[in-house]
Parts: C-alpha cells; sequence; structure tokens
C-alpha cells in the first residue's frame, strides 16, 4: 500500500511523498501509539493520518518547523500539535512566511515558489503545547536547533545515535530542488536566521551522530559530524 510506513530504525518509522521537493515524516514509539514528527504538505495530511492509525494512532503531532511543507498536513492529521515555544506564534500565525525573502531566489522561480508555499499551507493552527530542549518524545530528546526557523528542533536518540534532523541543514540543491550528497546550511531565501542555522548545524554535529535523517531526502551516513562541519 502507497501509504505504509518504512520502519528506519527500531520503533521509527518515515513516509515520504511530494514532487518536486520530497518531504519525509516521522514516527516515534510513544506508548501504544506514536508521535508524528512533522505532517509534510497539505496534499499528504491524509496519507500521515493514515500512516499514523496503522501504527497505533497519533499521541500528538510534533512540528519541527512552522513552514509550509510541515504544517500543511496538520489538520488531516487531527492530533493536539505540539511544537517549540519559539515558534508557538508562527504555528498559530502565517507559518513563518514573514522571514522569506523570495528575493533571494533566482528570478525565474520566484513566483512558482511563492505559490506553491501557499498551495501547501494548511493555515493557522492551535498549538496544545510547548517543547523546550531536552523534554523526551517516546525514546528521544528534543533538541533545539534555531536557524531555518525560531523554534526549529529535531530530535536525538544516543543509544544508536540517531538524529531526526528537520531542516537544521538541507541535503538537495536549494533552488531545483534535485537531491544532494553533501550537507547544505539551508537556503537564506527561508530562514529566520542564516547565522544560527550555521551554529545549530555544529551544535548537531558536537552530538557526533550515526545517521541524520532530515526533512528532505536522506539519510545522511558515513562520517556524518565531518560531513556537517564541511557544509558551515
Ligand atoms: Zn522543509
Amino acid at each position: 500500500m502507497a501509504s505504509s510506513p518504512t520502519e528506519i530504525a527500531e520503533g521509527v518509522w518515515r513516509i515520504t511523498r511530494g514532487f518536486p521537493l520530497r518531504i519525509n515524516v516521522f514516527f516515534v514509539r510513544e506508548g501504544d501509539g506514536v508521535a508524528v514528527f512533522d505532517a509534510g504538505h497539505k496534499p499528504m495530511g491524509a496519507a500521515v493520518r493514515a500512516a499514523a492509525d496503522g501504527l497505533g494512532g497519533a499521541t500528538r503531532l510534533i512540528l519541527g518547523n512552522p513552514h509550509a511543507d510541515h504544517r500543511g498536513g496538520a489538520a488531516a492529521v487531527g492530533a493536539p500539535i505540539h511544537c517549540h515555544a519559539d515558534d508557538r506564534a508562527n504555528v498559530e500565525g502565517d507559518g513563518g512566511a514573514h522571514d522569506f525573502d523570495f528575493g533571494l531566489l533566482p528570478f525565474f522561480v520566484r513566483g512558482v515558489t511563492r505559490k506553491t508555499f501557499s498551495a501547501w499551507d494548511c493555515g493557522p493552527l492551535p498549538v496544545a503545547g510547548t517543547l523546550a530542549e531536552g523534554d523526551r518524545v517516546g525514546a528521544f530528546e528534543v533538541v533545539h536547533l534555531p536557524g531555518h526557523s525560531p523554534g526549529c528542533i529535531g530530535l536525538w536518540r544516543a543509544s544508536d545515535r540517531l538524529a531526526i534532523t528537520n531542516d537544521c541543514f538541507a541535503l538537495f540543491h536549494p533552488v531545483l530542488p534535485l537531491p544532494g550528497r553533501h550537507p547544505r546550511v539551508p537556503h537564506p531565501a527561508f530562514n529566520w536566521s542564516t547565522e544560527r542555522c550555521a551554529e545549530s548545524i555544529a551544535k548537531l554535529a558536537a552530538l557526533e551522530p550515526a545517521t541524520c535523517w532530515p526533512a528532505h531526502y536522506g539519510p545522511l551516513t558515513g562520517d556524518v559530524a565531518a560531513r556537517l562541519r564541511a557544509a558551515i
């Protein structure tokens, strides 16, 4: 079935949808159900809901960042929404779109990118609870990785050094978007602070992850810390 999730590690599943940008949504065992990490864009909301239901149901939906490609499916998922406190206003507001600067993109993709983002969004969402560095999500803990958005977060599991990294770094060409082999700082057109992005990539590298699963493409494996440091 197209909606069956792939198990990527013990107690962690993923579905991937979207064109041209591939979007990953993750499911982390939490009690009898799963915490859903990101909701993808609006067109994949129903598939995210179906995948969560097949894994025991969504305990909550955690948004790693508030942008349309991460929150757009949230209304269809129908679970209580949690995010980092620093992104609460964005989740309940314009999804962080006020931080975008489409003028930094090449002229030929500006219009289509702006339109695509608004078609992907589901609009403002109520936040049921906020998360902070170190909070538990199943066997993982929250890591604050500000930059792409002020409350950008990842999930970290020390036992197998697995990081689910949202948009801390990008593993694709910033404009086209085509998958790339090397991690990069996310494109400044979509960042709250590109300087803070670089600091958060260094923070992620310091954890010495074995595997990073970003929100688009991936995973990043091999000498992960060195590859991340090379990006900055
Ligand atoms: Zn994204």
